[in-house]
């Protein structure tokens, strides 16, 4: 962050505009909406200036800039078109530390003035730090569109009943309820409708409803494989309101940052030589703690919760502790890396079935039923199977799966880091070895995995069709996001 958000109270504070055209008349427009004191020191001054001056808003003072203009001010505007003018008031603001924008030159200038939403009294203040102006235009645009002209009734609203509000609701978490309430349910939806009185009504009848004893719950959220941008809404929303996080490794850290600031976030994974039931014990005696003392807790976990990622134990457990929870579904591994990989799992030609695996159980422990894994026509995705290629593609060949077989291996699926590396079944291990792919990966096998050749759009192929073998049927590539 370069530059600092701040809000300034300006009301009835001297701020001092040199400059009478029609860019300095705009900055004073939002300067007087803001009601702060006004001298405009100019050589010639816009009509609307002049008629401002004659309503005696303004104070205006003919003539060349003189830095005694600058005296008792608390923020300067220099909006003149004479870039030597612009750079002399700089210099003197900058010796008094008095704060200065200079329109349009963001090196002259100590602050800058950001494009803004108004639903006042709520505002959005979007910057660019000086770097692009035409994005942040755009980002308030989008803004524009989404953010109903209701929010500003609302705040109102909400600022009047503030005291009451904190009074009839001490407990912090039925009092987020309660504006939750405010903002989504029917109090907006009266105010949205323009009726402010009814939104009061229903305000006030909501207020007087008891405070019911908060109870703790677990929600349990699938994170999805690492873009933020898969997270569903629902999990974004259970994030907003937690009031501790448990989380896992794969969870990555553009997920947690879009959590509430004030949530307690706890990262669960397995510490080194703790055996996996010592963690997920852990785990459970911690979502006890926590649910029990009434938080929201959120239970966030890397792609899908019931999918190898032993949400059913964990629902299981809080189902016999009698805590109440709710799940929401999040993007797993495979059809998150298939996705980004650009291949399909199911296809009309190629495969009628996916299967979703894990590479985790060793030799001594496997009760896979390899056979069934060896005929053609499905997609295999291998979780948990970095450090199991060479007895993967091993298994799969001896139960009659043909070498030639295409598989891909996604390393860091979707994330910025993506990198995809395909070959025929018989050169995984080797293959994955020549290329450094680690953890975590996703191994995909099945003839839907040549489809990426062709098909694949997130990020730069690099080596495309490096051939080792010249009459090799399958093609060993490597693409990089
Ligand atoms: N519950 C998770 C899976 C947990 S098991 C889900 O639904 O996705 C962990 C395994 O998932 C890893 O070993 C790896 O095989 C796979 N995985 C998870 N995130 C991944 C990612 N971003 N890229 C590649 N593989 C990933």
């Amino acid at each position: 962050m370069t530059l600092f958000p701040l809000f300034a109270d300006i009301k009835n504070r001297r701020v001092v505009v040199v400059g009478g055209g029609s860019v300095a008349e705009r900055k004073i427009n939002s300067l007087l909406a803001a009601g702060a004191q006004i001298i405009v020191g100019a050589l010639t001054f816009t009509e609307d200036l002049l008629r401002l001056k004659g309503q005696g808003a303004i104070e205006t003072i003919t003539g060349r800039f003189e830095p005694a203009w600058l005296d008792g001010a608390w923020l300067i505007v220099a909006a003149t078109n004479d870039t030597a003018t612009n750079q002399h008031i700089a210099r003197y603001a900058q010796q008094r530390q008095i704060f200065i924008n200079v329109v349009d030159d963001t090196q002259l200038s100590s602050f800058h003035v950001p494009s803004i939403v108004d639903r006042s009294p709520l505002i959005v203040a979007i910057s660019s730090s000086g770097t692009a102006p035409m994005l942040a235009r755009r980002v308030r645009e989008r803004l524009e569109a989404f953010l109903e002209h209701s929010l500003g009734p609302l705040a109102v609203l909400a600022e009047k009943y503030r005291p009451a509000i904190r009074r009839m609701r001490p407990n912090l978490r039925s009092r987020r309820e309660l504006y939750d309430t405010l903002l989504d349910g029917p109090v907006a939806a009266a105010m949205r409708k323009q009726q402010g009185l009814l939104a009061e009504h229903k305000l006030i009848k909501v207020l007087e409803q008891a405070e019911a004893a908060p109870k703790g719950k677990v929600v349990l959220v699938g994170a999805g494989p690492g873009d933020p941008g898969l997270l569903t809404i629902k999990g974004l929303r259970a994030l907003n309101q937690a009031d501790v996080i448990l989380y896992d490794r794969l969870v990555s850290q553009e997920i947690l940052a879009l959590a509430r600031r004030d949530a307690l976030q706890i990262a669960v994974g397995k510490s080194p030589g703790e055996d996996h039931d010592a963690t997920q014990q852990r785990i459970h005696d911690l979502l006890l703690t926590h649910a029990k003392s009434g938080k929201y807790v959120v239970r966030l976990k890397g792609g899908d919760a019931f999918i190898f990622g032993r949400g059913g134990e964990e629902l299981e457990f809080l189902s016999e502790h009698n805590i109440a929870y709710e799940v929401v579904p999040g993007i797993t591994a495979a059809l998150a890396c298939a996705a980004y990989a650009g291949i399909p799992l199911t296809h009309r030609e190629h495969a009628q079935s996916v299967r979703l695996i894990t590479a985790h159980s060793s030799h001594h422990d496997d009760t896979h039923d390899w056979r069934s894994f060896a005929q053609g026509k499905q997609t295999l995705a291998f979780y948990m199977g970095r450090s199991q290629l060479p007895w993967l593609s091993r298994q799969l060949i001896e139960h009659g799966c043909p070498g030639e077989t295409p598989f891909a291996l996604i390393e860091n699926g979707t994330r910025s880091n993506q990198r995809v590396l395909g070959g025929p079944l018989k050169d995984l291990a080797a293959l994955a070895n020549k290329y450094g792919f680690e953890a975590p990966s996703l191994l995909l096998v099945g003839d839907t995995v040549k489809l990426a050749e062709n098909l694949h759009w997130f990020g730069a192929r690099i080596n495309a069709r490096t051939n080792s073998h010249a009459n090799a049927a399958v093609a060993e590539w490597v693409m990089a996001a």
